[in-house]
């Protein structure tokens, strides 16, 4: 009910709804990452690459693959974000990594030269020659990734989001048909690198970049949106060329590599795009957010304009409809303060405007609200109390007042109180029977008027006159 006065903070709970939710993923992802690691290995002693491919050649997860995934889950699984990860954790992916790097050069070195008879001995042996390239550096890129990333995030990003590449072109090459970088990566394999590698980037998921897929806002939505075309469109062409068409078969199958081009390509103009319409956004909502505070605060004294007052006073009679609780209205006018503007001048008088808010809101809470009213005129607005709560209050917030030019003594140069500021005040409530919040103002004026004339400096009540 009611209308707040300006919007509230950034909607950081909204708009980040999915970062935190993925964040919240890499333990799911984690333990999916292990099962599919486990069905890899034990698949691939009952054939099972070979089934979902109809193939009997289908390339099939290596043990040592999964035995990688299982060191990934488990590091996922344990990782605190924001803590350096456990010894055990550290020393674990080093050796794993050591291990994929290992392999990884080898398999350079044997691009380029011929190794000798002993290494390859080695390799054939250990089995290591059916260990995908491609597997061996995304599983390498997934380990740097957390393992740099406390030492630099973008460092430990870049690597994770080359691991993503690496599954795109894999994938894609997969449902082409197509061998890549030595043969293609076995499906059970590539099925178990998504979770691991998208758990991987849940640990980035605050990063600004890739928060800008995530959000949930038009910006986030229409950033995946282009994601999504950016890849569907690329893809379902190759297929059809693939599939439908036909394409000769290379050494190097270009088309497939095409396409995983432009989906890449895309994918970082989407990117980039959301990037800056998001930061342009952000400039938009900060200058809407300044406006409406503008629009609803005195500039002189920080607190609510006449405006603002009287959004908040709507607020509080639909409140009084809805529920009858007390709405009080207090109505402040310093006494003679032409005296002060008229001796000590009106920059003088100026400082002790300013300082009104400051002086009551220690005796106010949060959900009371204070507002200019006009010159040398307050309304503060309480709700809840009785009349008698009420009654108190203002008069703690009298003698707050008096307290006024030793206040400004102490927080500026200015000279110790030579002059002395009091307030009279008139209080009333939103009644019954009354039409608007205006009625409950009216009689605060009253009230006010007769403090005045019983001598200013205090404290009076009106009620409602009995019909
Ligand atoms: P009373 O006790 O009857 O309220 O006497 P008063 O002098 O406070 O009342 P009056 O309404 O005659 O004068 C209000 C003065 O407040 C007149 C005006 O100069 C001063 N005033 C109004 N707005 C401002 C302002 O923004 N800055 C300064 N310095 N003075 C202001
Ligand atoms: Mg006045
Ligand atoms: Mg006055």
């Amino acid at each position: 009910m009611g209308q707040p006065l300006f919007p509230q903070g950034d909607d950081f709970g909204t708009r980040f709804r999915n970062v935190l939710l993925f964040q919240r993923l890499r333990r799911p992802l984690a333990l999916l990452t292990f099962a599919l690691a486990v069905i890899g290995l034990l698949g691939s002693y009952v054939g099972l690459n070979a089934l979902i491919g109809r193939d009997p050649n289908a390339a099939m997860t290596h043990p040592a693959t999964a035995f990688c995934m299982m060191v990934v889950a488990l590091g996922l699984y344990r990782y605190r974000i924001y803590h350096a990860p456990a010894l055990l954790q550290r020393v674990l992916s080093s050796m794993t990594l050591t291990f994929l790097l290992t392999v990884i050069g080898l398999r350079a070195l044997r691009y380029f030269f011929d190794l000798p008879i002993s290494m390859r001995f080695i390799e054939n042996n250990l089995g290591l020659g059916a260990l995908g390239t491609d597997t061996a550096l995304v599983l390498a890129l997934l380990f740097m990734s957390a393992l740099v990333r406390r030492r630099s995030a973008k460092l430990g990003l870049t690597f994770a989001v080359s691991a993503v590449v690496i599954i795109l072109f894999a994938f894609v090459g997969l449902s082409f048909g197509k061998r890549l970088m030595e043969g293609q990566m076995a499906v059970t394999t590539l099925i178990g690198l998504v979770p691991a590698s998208l758990g991987i980037l849940s640990i980035f998921a605050h990063n600004r970049l890739l928060r800008v897929l995530l959000l949930s806002d038009p910006v986030g939505l229409r950033t995946r949106m282009m994601l999504a075309t950016g890849f569907f469109v690329p893809w379902t062409g190759g297929l059809f060329l693939h599939h439908g068409v036909g394409v000769p078969d290379r050494a190097v199958p270009v088309e497939s590599l095409l396409v995983s081009v432009t989906i890449l390509s895309m994918a970082a103009v989407a990117v980039a795009s959301g990037y800056n319409h998001e930061k342009s956004d952000q400039v938009r909502r900060r200058l809407s957010r300044a406006l409406a505070r503008m629009a609803v605060e005195d500039n002189l004294t920080g607190t609510l304009n006449r405006a603002g007052l009287m959004i908040e006073l709507r607020n509080r009679w639909e409140h009084f409809q809805a529920t009858g609780r007390n709405e009080c209205v207090i109505i402040l006018d310093l006494d003679h303060f032409k005296q002060i503007n008229d001796q000590y001048g009106h920059d003088e008088g100026d400082r002790v405007l300013a300082a009104v808010g400051d002086i009551l809101s220690p005796n106010l809470r949060r959900s009371d609200k204070i507002g200019r009213w006009g010159g040398e005129e307050f309304l503060i607005l309480v709700s809840g109390l009785d009349r008698g709560s009420a009654v108190d209050l203002t008069e703690r917030l009298r003698s707050a007042i008096a307290r006024l030019p030793t206040f400004l003594a102490r927080t500026a140069s200015g000279d110790a109180a030579v002059y002395d500021v009091t307030g009279s005040f008139g209080v009333s409530f939103i009644e019954e029977g009354d039409m608007s919040a205006s009625d409950a103002i009216k009689r605060a004026d009253v009230a006010l008027y007769s403090a005045k004339n019983a001598g200013r400096n205090q404290v009076a009540f009106r009620a409602k006159a009995a019909a």
